[in-house]
This record gives structure tokens, C-alpha cells and sequence, in this order.
């Protein structure tokens, strides 16, 4: 087919507008580039396919870095929430997260508000069918309508859209996502230019008509108040918040969906794609744990102006008559009706070991892939692989060194690591447990580790970097002062010191030491010094983490210290494992497959031994 040239050619086209897709061309306009925009439906902008919230365990953490580093979704869930929650506030400060519900439609027509709004970025609807590809490197997009557009540089985000297929008991259909058209052609190219395309599965469970639900008969759960934004630049949420309701599957709403097994596609075996572990459907759920006989869920509004709920890991892909029966045997839900069905899909992704750790393909220059294309599940996941993807697009066309976050530095950095060193063979999605060093990548400090990188790259504004700058000078004060400050047994009230266990107390103590205590609080502090009561709350947030846990936080300092040499010790691309003498044949299998851009990486491959590690190491000292 011959296609018309369109007569713009951009520096980055950005495939796909979902959560990767639009922080990928918002910070490459940002950056200066001239941006296309080119996705299937410019009503589905930053759509929620799934649950309306943004955020949770470790899930919150990505979208602090993200809005660290100068990205838009934690402005954008603080100004379209309904509902802000810190989750884990009874445990360490490492595993602490936020979550929000969102107004899924506001926050949809907020995003795309605001990249219509952003200079050199042009929004067009179009599906993308193939790739340009000339002398190895992409050089554009061809769509469906007959135009070509080039770029020099293109992100695909296809997200669940690739060969989409849609099953809803044994009955299946092509779509993207329910209501929407699935992309068609795309990956077969990418197979035939040496991609390893592998299926995956997620599910999402129906939405329920609210005027149908007994809300009585349910426990109501509140946000937090007053609400914690997200994003380090927005001072207060001021939208009020709604409540979500907690109900409960019983027997009898298990031996429902039990029932409905054989009409499952799950288990009747015609899905093929491989779902995600961490997020189960029900039925999963039922036939995995036999011996409980309730599942929690959690009934979620998905907008101030609708009365449409989600509940929430009652996903199911069972038939339509099952569900009636499923949903309805719920206690508060006994009347329910069901609005849109729910449904499983099955798309192509694309292994992301064939990728950079900058997200550009190792087999085409200039193309990069971010968001569920590299086998991720979550908005978050997408929208930090996105925001990476169209930083390291942006600095290539400005001919600038990419930005590679590395493992003790962000989660961000940590997930890609992990996608490309790694691979992923079913749904990736983010947990604290995935990094080494937690107790330095929280959700607090998020600012402090990122929004050097932000500014530098021309993400974060001068005003925004002005208030950090001050933030983190405030703290440095504000640890010295603690350092000076004393509390001295002849001057203290009694009834303080008798409350902290300290009535025999025979030597000053400074006001760190005080802090260090684990049972005396910042606050309490403030009842003896008066001008720690003036401190502002994210202030003394950070100081008193960096107090209490400063052992903790040394030792995992050192421990980056001593990785750092084999991180940053980079392995040329073109460098020759075979010729490397001592290397066993399955390790360089391995290395010549996974092609590692660092040392660091090449530790983590399953299978590379230290052994080999240090041969590699010599190796490369050789090669200079
Ligand atoms: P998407 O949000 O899917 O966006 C892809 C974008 O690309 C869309 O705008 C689409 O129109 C566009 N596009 C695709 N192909 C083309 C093309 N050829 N040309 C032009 N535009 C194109 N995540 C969870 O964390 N937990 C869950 O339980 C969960 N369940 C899910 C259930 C379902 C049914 C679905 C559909 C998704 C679910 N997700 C879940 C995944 C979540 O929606 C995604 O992880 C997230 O949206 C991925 O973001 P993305 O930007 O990569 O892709």
C-alpha cells in the first residue's frame, strides 16, 4: 500500500495514549521536542481500563518518583481524587504508601486537557499498523488511514491493545480493551523484524450500578483528613472525598462461580496468555484457596458524578449468567445490576529483554517501548517506563547522554533493571520487596533522590526546584540545630522526663539523641522546644526518619558503595563473549542472549556466577 506522506516530520512519535503514552510525550514537548501523539481514540486519553485508583504499595512509590522527576500523574490524581488514603502508617516509613481513588473520567479529561495545552505536542487520532524502519533505525509510522508520518525517534505504548482479544465466558471478540478497537498488524511486524512477541492475560471485574446496592448492609471506609496529596507541588487537596464500602463472597457465591468452571475460558483452556500471579480473578482465587470461605472487596466509586462501582479483586472472565448469580450472591448486592460486564483479555507484549536499560530496542536505533508492551500491569508501571522512555527519546534527539536510574536510586530504576535484565514471562508488577535497598527508596524522599534528575533534564521548573532547594537546605538546618540543642537534667520538666523513662537522667542530652529514642516522637519533641514547633511537617517528616533509622540507612549506603563498581562498569555492545576463555557454554548462552549493557546487570542474569562475573570483570579491565 502506498502511503501519504504527511509534511511535518517530528523529533518523537509517541504510539499509544494511555498512562505510559502521556508521560512519554509530555516530557519529550517539554523537553523541546516537536511531539506527535498518535492514538486510536482521543476520547480513551489516560482511560482507566481497570481499577479508578492510582497509587498503593509500592505502586505509590512510582508516582512520587514520577512526579520527582517532573511528570504529570500525581498532579493529575490530586486534582481529579475523590478519595486519599496513606496506606501502612502503623509500619516502617519504607513501606508506606499512598492511594487514591479517582474520578476516572475527570482524570481522563484533566490529562487530556493538559496535553492539549502543552506547546510543541500535536494529539491526532490514528492506529498505528507498522513501524518505518530504514538502515536499522526507525524513521517513522505508517497508519491506518494511508499516512505516514516521520520521526526520528518513535515510543511504542501499546499497552493491552496488540491482537487484543476479549473473552467474557466462552464468547470472545477483538478489542483493545472493552469498547474500544484492538491494534491490528503492529505486532506482526515486530515479530518479523525479530522480536520475541509473547501473549499475556489480565482480567477486570464488572461495574456495578450503585442506585442497585444496599449501602446499609455494607461498612463504609473514609479517607484520611485531611487528605496527603501526591505531588510534592500541590499544597493541600481542597475536593471533598467518598467513602468506598467493604463487602464479602461467602460459600455460596463460591460454589456459583464454581459452578460456572466449565464455561470458564481460564479453565476450559482457551486462553493461552499467561495472567497476572499478584492480582488473580475470583475464580482463581476460589479454586487456589479452597478452605477460605470469604474473599474481601472492596466497592469503589469510580466518579462524584456517576453511579457506576468497581469492585474491587472480583475480577472474572466466567459467562455473563454466572456473574448475575455471582455478584448478586453478595451480601448488600443481592439486587445489583450490572452495567458493564466483566471480562478477561488476551494481548501481545513484547519481551523486554530485547530492550536498552534507557527502553530503546537493542534491534532498532531510536525506537523505545514503554507500559504494558514490556509485559507490566499497572497505570504506575506504565506511567514511570513512559516518563523514562520519552526523556531518553528527548535527550537523543538533543544529543545528550541518556538518563538510566539505577537500582539504589528509584523503584522506577529498580522495575526497569528488572524488565531487562530479567525478562518478564507474566504480568510484572511493582512490590517493595522487589528492591534491595528500601529503607533509602521511600516515598517521602522521593524529591530528594529525583528532582536533581528532573531539573537537569528541563522537567521540573524553576519555581518547583526553587521550593526544593529551600526544602532540603531546611532539613540540613533543622539536623544541625537538633545536634546543638540540649536538654538538661537540672532545667527539664520532670513529668517529661518520668513519661520518657529518663527520671534518673544525670547528663545533657542533645535533641538528636532525643529523637533517636524510638518511643519519643517529633511531636513530642516540640513540647520541649519550641522552635521545632515551627518546623513545616515535610520538614520534620525527613528529619525525623533520617534520625530515628540513620543505622539503617548507613548500611545501606555502604552497601551501594561496595555495588557501585560492578553497576557502573559498562559492557560495550559489541563485545565478544565467545572469545572470553574460562566462560562455561551455558553462561555464554546467556550473555550473548541477554546482552547486558552493564556489569551489574550481568550479575543478575540467572545463572551468570560470581565466578563468571569476575572473568567478565578481568575481561573487560583487558579490553580498556
Ligand atoms: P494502555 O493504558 O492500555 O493504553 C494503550 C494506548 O495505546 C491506548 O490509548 C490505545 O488506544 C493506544 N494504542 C494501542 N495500539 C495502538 C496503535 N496501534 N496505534 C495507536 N494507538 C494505539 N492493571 C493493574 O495494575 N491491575 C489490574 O488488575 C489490571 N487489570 C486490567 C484489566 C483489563 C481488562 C485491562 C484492559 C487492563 C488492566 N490493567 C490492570 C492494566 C492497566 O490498564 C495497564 O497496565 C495500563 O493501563 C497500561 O498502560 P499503558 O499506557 O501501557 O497502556
Amino acid at each position: 500500500m502506498g502511503f501519504i506522506d504527511y509534511d511535518k516530520k517530528y523529533d518523537v512519535i509517541v504510539v499509544g495514549a494511555g498512562h505510559a503514552g502521556c508521560e512519554a510525550a509530555l516530557a519529550a514537548a517539554r523537553m523541546g521536542c516537536a511531539t506527535l501523539l498518535l492514538t486510536i481514540n482521543l476520547d480513551a486519553i489516560a482511560l482507566m481500563s481497570c481499577n479508578p485508583a492510582i497509587g498503593g504499595l509500592a505502586k505509590g512509590h512510582l508516582v512520587k518518583e514520577i512526579d520527582a522527576l517532573g511528570g504529570e500523574m500525581g498532579k493529575n490524581i490530586d486534582a481529579t481524587g475523590i478519595q486519599f488514603r496513606i496506606l501502612n502508617t502503623r509500619k516502617g516509613p519504607a513501606v508506606r504508601a499512598s492511594r487514591a481513588q479517582a474520578d476516572k473520567q475527570l482524570y481522563r479529561l484533566r490529562m487530556k486537557h493538559i496535553m492539549e495545552q502543552q506547546e510543541r505536542l500535536h494529539l491526532k487520532q490514528a492506529e498505528v499498523t507498522g513501524i518505518v524502519v530504514e538502515e536499522g533505525e526507525v524513521r517513522g509510522v505508517d497508519t491506518k488511514v494511508g499516512v505516514r508520518y516521520r520521526g526520528a525517534t518513535v515510543i511504542l505504548t501499546t499497552g493491552t491493545f496488540m491482537r487484543g482479544l476479549i473473552h467474557v465466558g466462552l464468547t470472545h471478540y477483538p478489542g483493545g480493551r472493552a469498547g474500544d478497537l484492538p491494534s491490528v498488524g503492529l505486532s506482526d511486524q515486530l515479530r518479523d523484524l525479530g522480536f520475541a512477541v509473547g501473549r499475556l492475560k489480565t482480567g477486570t471485574p464488572a461495574r456495578l450500578d450503585g442506585r442497585t446496592i444496599d449501602f446499609s448492609r455494607l461498612e463504609p471506609q473514609y479517607g484520611d483528613d485531611p487528605p496527603v496529596p501526591f505531588s510534592f507541588s500541590t499544597e493541600r487537596i481542597d475536593q471533598p472525598q467518598v467513602p468506598c464500602y467493604i463487602a464479602y463472597t461467602n460459600p455460596r457465591s463460591h460454589d456459583i462461580i464454581r459452578s460456572g468452571l466449565d464455561r470458564s475460558p481460564l479453565y476450559a483452556g482457551v486462553i493461552e496468555g499467561i495472567g497476572p500471579r499478584y492480582c488473580p480473578s475470583i475464580e482463581d482465587k476460589v479454586v487456589r484457596f479452597p478452605e477460605k470461605d470469604r474473599h474481601q472487596t472492596f466497592l469503589e466509586p469510580e466518579g462524584r458524578d456517576t453511579v457506576e462501582y468497581y469492585p474491587s479483586g472480583l475480577s472474572t472472565s466466567l459467562p455473563i449468567d454466572v456473574q448475575w448469580a455471582f455478584y448478586r450472591s453478595i451480601e448488600g448486592l443481592e439486587n445489583v445490576e450490572i452495567m458493564r460486564p466483566a471480562y478477561a483479555i488476551e494481548y501481545d507484549y513484547v519481551d523486554p529483554i530485547q530492550l536498552h536499560s534507557t527502553l530503546e530496542t537493542k534491534l532498532v536505533r531510536n525506537l523505545y517501548h514503554a507500559g504494558q508492551i514490556n509485559g507490566t500491569s499497572g497505570y504506575e508501571e506504565a506511567a514511570g517506563q513512559g516518563l523514562m522512555a520519552g526523556i531518553n527519546a528527548a535527550l537523543r534527539v538533543r544529543g545528550e547522554a541518556p538518563v538510566v536510574l539505577d537500582r539504589s536510586e528509584a523503584y522506577i530504576g529498580v522495575m526497569i533493571d528488572d524488565l531487562v535484565t530479567l525478562g518478564t514471562r507474566e504480568p510484572y508488577r511493582m512490590f517493595t520487596s522487589r528492591a534491595e535497598y528500601r529503607l533509602l527508596l521511600r516515598e517521602d524522599n522521593a524529591d530528594l533522590r529525583l528532582r536533581e534528575v528532573g531539573h537537569r533534564v528541563g522537567l521540573v521548573g524553576e519555581g518547583e526546584y526553587r521550593l526544593f532547594l529551600e526544602k532540603r537546605e531546611r532539613i540540613g538546618a533543622e539536623l544541625s540545630r537538633l545536634k546543638g540543642a540540649k536538654l538538661l537534667p537540672s532545667e527539664a520538666d520532670p513529668a517529661f522526663l518520668e513519661e520518657f523513662g529518663m527520671a534518673n537522667l544525670q547528663n545533657a542530652l542533645t535533641h538528636e539523641q532525643l529523637l533517636r529514642r524510638p518511643d519519643l516522637t517529633y511531636e513530642e519533641l516540640c513540647r520541649i522546644d519550641p522552635v521545632a514547633a515551627q518546623v513545616p511537617p515535610a520538614v520534620r517528616e525527613q528529619v525525623e526518619i533520617q534520625i530515628k533509622y540513620q543505622g539503617y540507612i548507613e548500611r545501606q549506603l555502604d552497601q551501594v558503595e561496595r555495588a557501585r563498581k560492578v553497576e557502573g562498569t559498562a559492557i560495550p555492545a559489541d563485545f565478544d563473549y565467545i572469545a572470553i576463555p574460562g566462560l562455561s557454554a551455558e553462561v555464554r548462552e546467556k550473555l550473548v542472549k541477554f546482552r547486558p549493557d552493564t556489569l551489574g546487570q550481568a550479575s543478575r542474569i540467572q545463572g551468570v556466577t560470581p565466578a563468571a562475573v569476575g572473568i567478565l570483570a578481568l575481561a573487560l579491565k583487558a579490553r580498556g
